[in-house]
């Protein structure tokens, strides 16, 4: 059996990306304004035709892209990853108007798109989502709060997940594009540990039309739930990307760094812990790369392989970044160290696209379906 590895052309696109994110990403980054968008760096994804890539590209490119970014510029990944997630909606259930109107601007880097689920009483229960869509002459009345929204209040559209059907759950949901400039549309920015544009929205009677729907009316949460699937293991591949670059740095560091007569990497328990990383990004990396495959494959067990990459993934790059801090010592916890920055960075992935506890509720799940019904198991 052959062993598992990119091809010649993925590898060299994955070096290629981090060196752009390392020499050209970064320095835009670094001129940004922590928890703002930053449109130059947006602009220059564009330039780079990265943004156009996310439209087009399968899992596994999705994946290779967001860890090759996340490795040297998790900025850059970050506003990547956010204008994916807020268009995901209308490049899959967009009109020829809506995805004309917007999809060339956000492509070019010239709009901000942002993905409007999450609300102050529905989280990791996104279906008791309570943003009410009051029917009127010309089509409905927006009116409610959303919390957590990445981009937000400066996107420049927001695909916003409203109830249409009261007690109907899940079947009662309709997506909407609604453009920043509505009139009733107001928000507010949330300061997180990490530096991510992201805040509150309120909606106070927004007017939108049957023009504004995403899809079919009462049919907008399948419209998330796909969303959030297709980028659950490209989540895993971004926490992939951080752990290498917390490792990289470990093995400069402690080649270099001098200590009771030798260097670190001389101490039994460093050099092994720093091998208990590398074996740990190894396998995050490998279940990544398979549960996006399978996804490109149409496999059947894609849900659980993507809860399984996401699930490891993040919670490895917490471990590993913890311990990359560990072994640099005090210099790593300096304001302004790539590993302090790290260390922020990586723990709302553990959070966010379902937490560590409902991706294990997911995993679950599938294995007893899979138990009770083992003739539609996938081989
Ligand atoms: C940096 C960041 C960016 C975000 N961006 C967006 C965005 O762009 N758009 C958007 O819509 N939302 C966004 N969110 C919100 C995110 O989706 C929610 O935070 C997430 O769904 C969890 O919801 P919650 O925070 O309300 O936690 P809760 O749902 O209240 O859960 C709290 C904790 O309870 C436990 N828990 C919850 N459910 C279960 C369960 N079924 N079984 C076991 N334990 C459970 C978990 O430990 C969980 O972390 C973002 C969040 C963060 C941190």
């Amino acid at each position: 059996m052959p062993v598992f590895s990119l091809d010649p052309v993925q590898t060299a696109w994955c070096a290629e990306l981090r060196t752009l994110a390392a020499q050209r990403l970064r320095p835009l980054a670094e001129k940004g304004e922590s928890g703002r968008v930053n449109r130059p760096l947006v602009e220059e994804l564009g330039r780079l035709g990265l943004l156009d890539r996310l439209f087009t590209a399968g899992a596994l490119e999705l994946c290779l892209l967001r860890e090759s970014l996340a490795h040297g510029c998790t900025e850059a990944e970050t506003a990547l990853a956010l204008q994916g997630l807020g268009t995901s909606p209308l490049v899959q259930a967009g009109t020829e108007a809506q995805r004309g109107r917007w999809l060339p601007d956000v492509a070019a880097g010239r709009a901000v798109a942002a993905f409007a689920l999450s609300e102050p009483d529905a989280g990791s229960d996104a279906a008791a989502l309570a943003l009410k869509a009051v029917p009127d002459d010309r089509g409905w009345r927006l009116s409610g709060e959303k919390r957590w929204i990445s981009n937000a209040p400066e996107a420049d559209f927001y695909t916003v997940f409203a109830r249409t059907t009261g007690g109907a759950g899940a079947r009662g949901v309709t997506a909407f594009l609604v453009p920043a400039d509505r009139p009733g549309l107001a928000g507010s920015a949330l300061e997180m540990l990490s530096p991510h544009p992201i805040g509150a929205l309120t909606f106070d009677d927004v007017p939108v039309t049957a023009d504004d729907v995403l899809g079919e009316p009462d049919r907008g949460f399948r419209v998330a739930m796909n969303t959030l699937n297709r980028f659950r293991p490209s989540v895993g591949a971004f926490a992939v990307g951080m752990a290498q670059a917390a490792l990289d740095a470990t093995l400069t560091h402690t080649s270099s760094r001098r200590a009771f007569g030798g260097p670190l990497a001389d101490l039994q328990s460093v050099s092994h812990r720093v091998a208990e990383m590398a074996t740990r990004t190894e396998a995050a990396r490998l279940l990544v790369y398979t549960a996006a495959s399978a996804y490109d494959a149409g496999a059947a067990d894609v849900p659980k392989r993507s809860a399984m990459a996401k699930l490891l993934a993040t919670e490895t790059a917490q471990y590993v970044v913890d311990s990359a801090v560990q072994l640099h010592g005090a210099r790593a916890l300096q304001r302004g160290h790539l590993l302090e920055h790290l260390y922020r960075e990586v723990r709302a992935p553990r959070i966010y696209e379902g937490a560590t506890e409902v991706q294990r509720t997911i995993i679950a799940k599938e294995l007893y379906a899979e138990e009770r019904h083992p003739e539609e198991t996938p081989a």
